[in-house]
């Protein structure tokens, strides 16, 4: 039983305390502390019988959290809020001696990298005071990276050919939303796409590389080769990889909205003057889009995101495809959250689980596939995203 501070009061964040909130006996008490309070008050509130506790916290202030910290005494941290806040985050954990979890890596605010050279660089300090950062640990990066894991212990001598396929093939019924905070999405989608090949990573215009992908249960969709983070961990920590690409559905109607945020200026990330005061028009876009944490509502449809994976095994070819599908309804009526926030939330709880019940431990910084993936497979499945694994899978890529 273990008390948890968690930052982030969003789409994730209410997935993530309901979850715990369902779990007395592993998560003892919640404190839930974002930006806002009146949006940790709505989703404690939801939750019910005084089981979660609130607080305001910007968390960008270092000092801010440590007060925080040392006054609940969590175990750890789930952070929740948005990749800027990570470093300032785990600078508060490292002065307080309690342990971190987070679902994306840590980004400078004038820069769209996704690299994890930042949050690795804190290996050795979180080694030198027994605690333990946990890196991604959402659904990609996260349970991607599990799976793969589990491909490698179970499947095969050797991973070759990695992709990960993601697939949204829900209907939230807006013109353009984005499913998760539009300014980190729009920052990952208009980027260059770039995978990893023989020892290289090879750069791509965005969009420029598209296949007709088929998912279980949702049939063809045209899916687009762009960078994803997890694709940096993996193939480190797997170096029998010879090539690993990341895939993403998109609509028509999506990338043409994207094109247009583009062409006007709206996706920048570097300040302009308005009035005589500098915004950024990226984050002015974000406070005039839907909210993602409210789409769920109207959503319909399913997500499917998945691993097909080519190797070697006892000297022969093997292939292999597994993979997660969630209905955004089925999230919603369980949670409030539609399907991104939720298969985001559920594998950020089960992480968290798996440090309190010491079954994922060490001391340093990881990324979630450094840890065995059986007992959080087994977790997966039964706290709401069943896995489905197939041999000799037909894989297109
Ligand atoms: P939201 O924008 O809905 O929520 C972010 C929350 O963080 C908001 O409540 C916001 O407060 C709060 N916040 C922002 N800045 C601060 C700050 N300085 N101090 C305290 N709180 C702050 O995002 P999502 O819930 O959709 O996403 C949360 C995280 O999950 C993001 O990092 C995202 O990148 C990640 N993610 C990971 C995925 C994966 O599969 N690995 C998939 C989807 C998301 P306020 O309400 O005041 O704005």
């Amino acid at each position: 039983m273990a008390k948890v501070l968690i930052i982030g009061a969003g789409g994730v964040g209410r997935v993530v305390v309901q979850k715990c909130a369902s779990l007395p006996e592993v998560f003892s008490e919640i404190l839930l502390a974002s930006r806002t309070k009146s949006k940790c008050d709505v989703i404690a509130e939801e939750v019910g019988q005084g089981r979660v506790k609130t607080a305001q916290l910007d968390a960008d202030n270092v000092s801010e959290t440590v007060a925080l910290i040392n006054e609940f005494k969590p175990f750890m941290v789930i952070n929740v809020a948005l990749p800027y806040q990570d470093l300032a985050i785990m600078d508060a954990c490292l002065e307080t001696g309690v342990h971190y979890l987070d679902t994306a890596n840590y980004e400078p605010k004038d820069e769209a990298k996704f690299e994890y050279k930042w949050q690795w660089a804190y290996q050795d300090k979180f080694k030198e005071k027994g605690l333990m950062a946990v890196l991604g640990c959402g659904f990609d990066p996260g349970v991607t990276s599990i799976f793969t894991a589990r491909a490698a212990k179970h499947h095969f001598d050797e991973i070759q050919y990695l992709d990960i396929v993601d697939c949204n093939a829900g209907d939230h019924g807006k013109a353009f939303a984005t499913n998760f905070n539009p300014e980190i999405n729009i920052r990952e989608i208009t980027q260059k796409g770039k995978y990893y090949e023989d020892g290289k990573w090879i750069e791509t215009e965005p969009h420029e590389i598209h296949k007709d992908l088929n998912y279980p249960n949702i049939g063809p969709k045209r899916s687009y080769l762009i960078y994803h983070e997890e694709l940096e961990s993996l193939v480190k920590n797997f170096p029998s990889i010879k090539r690993a690409r990341f895939w993403m559905t998109f609509g028509e109607e999506y990338l043409t909205h994207l094109r247009v945020i583009q062409n006007i200026g709206m996706a920048r990330i570097d300040p302009v003057k308005f009035k005589g005061v500098e915004i950024v028009p990226l984050e002015f876009l974000k406070a005039v889009l839907p909210d993602p944490g409210e789409l769920g509502e109207n959503y319909s449809g399913e997500t499917s995101i998945g691993c097909r994976i080519r190797g070697i095994k006892d000297g022969e070819e093997q292939t292999y495809y597994i993979w997660n599908n969630c209905k955004h309804e089925e999230a919603y009526k369980e949670t409030g959250a539609q399907g991104v926030s939720y298969t985001t939330g559920v594998p950020a709880m089960i992480g968290a689980k798996m440090m309190i019940e010491g079954k994922w431990n060490g001391e340093g910084v990881f990324n979630v596939e450094e840890f065995d993936p059986d007992p959080f497979l087994t977790d997966l499945a039964e706290f709401g995203l069943p896995w489905h694994e197939k041999l000799n899978a037909e894989i297109e890529l």
